[in-house]
């Protein structure tokens, strides 16, 4: 896979101008700096066994993936208990402001 530029360095996701996008298909994720995760599809589950038997847990701890709306691609997967905030992730520029 390449990126927009040709160069083969496609990411997860990548900076264009001033917003943020998925590394696959482009679809616009926010401004840069901002928490892209609410411009996703979130899909939650229970983590019980969702990496098979060694894994066992009780239905209040999730597994939460984030998927692009325009391909589907899996940008980010968290754990996290039952009705806690999604973590905050945010892709960081080096740009002032
Ligand atoms: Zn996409």
């Amino acid at each position: 896979m390449s990126g927009p530029d040709g160069s083969g360095a496609a990411g997860v996701l990548d900076l264009r101008g001033a917003n943020q996008h998925c590394g696959r298909c482009g679809h616009d994720l926010g401004p840069a700096g901002a928490g892209w995760k609410k411009r996703t599809l979130m899909r939650e589950r229970p983590m019980d066994g969702a990496g098979g038997a060694p894994y066992r847990s009780r239905e209040h701890v999730l597994l939460r993936t984030f998927l692009c709306p325009g391909c589907g691609r899996q940008l980010a997967a968290e754990t996290a208990i039952k009705g806690a905030p999604i973590l905050d992730d945010r892709l960081h520029t080096g740009r002032a402001g």
